[in-house]
């Protein structure tokens, strides 16, 4: 792992309709850009707005040096745009941030000063939030379950402000809408996640661009990213599992339901006798999609890692 002090920064900014937010979110960060002393190269992602936002970007790229951008042909979500963002970014340390001005890149030496302490991922924690209660209350939840589901303890998965090595963005890989858990995917390949408290402030243009929805996604989300992260490369085990379960059901309701039939408990018995039946079918249903799922695994083997180097020594070419 590269620990020295990084020679230069990525800011990836995913934005969905914030053309009014813009100009004073380049103003902020050339504020904070003057005293870094380090190139920093500003990634703006247009997820497909429909606003002036992509004209809004290309007249600041022409007025200011190291802004760059990509605009989608449609929107294709936060998640996509920070996966664009993490691909292109140069930066030994790449920060990803929201473009409606909740958050504050005055916060970004407190998050070099985080990852110089020895962490790879560094997340911001709204700790006094500036949002709607209906958002807040089912956001502790989600998180509180979150962090236990998953053991990547954070006050604030959500959070839009965090700060990568470079490694980390690039071998992480987003898909879905999994914006939300990038620490979870790089704890999962071993890199060290710590979190900071951030000031975060009320949304000034605009409104948010995600509804109550949110939280149902999120929920299945943890679920898949949960079996992801520990299933990913043996699903037999998952679901042998879920058969042997199956199975010993049947057994265990083969027994009763004879035991019942020649006590003279009939209606009894052939209930026991049903109820075997279907867990023995329920228990080779699990065991015929683990084996597909494991027959995916291994044709998909040779195109990716089952590890994660951190260094080498005396092998000359890069991890
Ligand atoms: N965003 C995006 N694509 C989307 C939805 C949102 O790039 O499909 C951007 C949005 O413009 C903002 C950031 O993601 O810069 C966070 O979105 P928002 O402020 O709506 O989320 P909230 O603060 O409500 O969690
Ligand atoms: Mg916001």
């Amino acid at each position: 792992m590269d620990d020295a002090a990084p020679r230069s920064l990525t800011l990836v900014i995913p934005l969905y309709n914030e053309a009014e937010s813009l100009p004073e979110l380049v103003a902020q960060i050339g504020t904070v850009r003057a005293t870094l002393g380090l190139p920093v190269q500003i990634l703006f992602i247009d997820d497909g707005s429909t606003d002036a936002s992509w004209a809004v970007i290309q007249r600041l790229a022409a007025e200011h040096p190291g802004f760059t951008g990509v605009r989608f042909r449609r929107n294709f979500g936060k998640a996509a745009a920070l996966q664009a963002g993490f691909e292109r970014a140069t930066g030994d340390v790449v920060f990803t941030l929201d473009a409606d001005l909740q958050d504050d890149p005055a916060e970004i030496p407190g998050f070099l000063a985080a990852l110089a302490a020895g962490k790879d991922v560094v997340s911001g924690w709204k700790q006094v939030r500036h949002d709607p209660v209906y958002k807040v209350l089912p956001s502790r939840i989600f998180n509180a379950m979150v962090s236990r589901t998953t053991g990547v303890k954070l006050h604030d998965h959500n959070c839009g402000f965090k700060a990568y090595r470079r490694d980390v963005v690039k071998s992480v890989r987003l898909y879905g809408e999994l914006h939300r858990f990038v620490p979870v995917l790089a704890a999962a390949q071993g890199f060290r996640v710590g979190e900071r408290v951030v000031r975060h402030r009320a949304r000034k243009f605009g409104r948010s661009k995600f509804g109550w929805q949110r939280f149902l996604k999120g929920f299945l989300d943890m679920l898949g990213v949960r079996f992801v992260t520990a299933f990913g490369r043996r699903p037999l085990h998952a679901f042998g599992a879920l058969a042997f379960l199956g199975f010993g059901l049947t057994g265990l309701f083969s027994v009763a339901g004879f035991m019942a039939w020649f006590a003279g408990y009939a209606s009894l018995g052939f209930v026991g006798l049903l109820a075997a039946s279907v867990s023995a079918t329920l228990g080779g249903q699990a065991f015929l999609v683990g084996l597909v799922a494991e027959l995916l695994v291994a044709k998909l083997a040779p195109t990716s890692s089952p590890f994660a180097i951190t260094e080498t020594l005396g092998l000359g070419d890069p991890p």
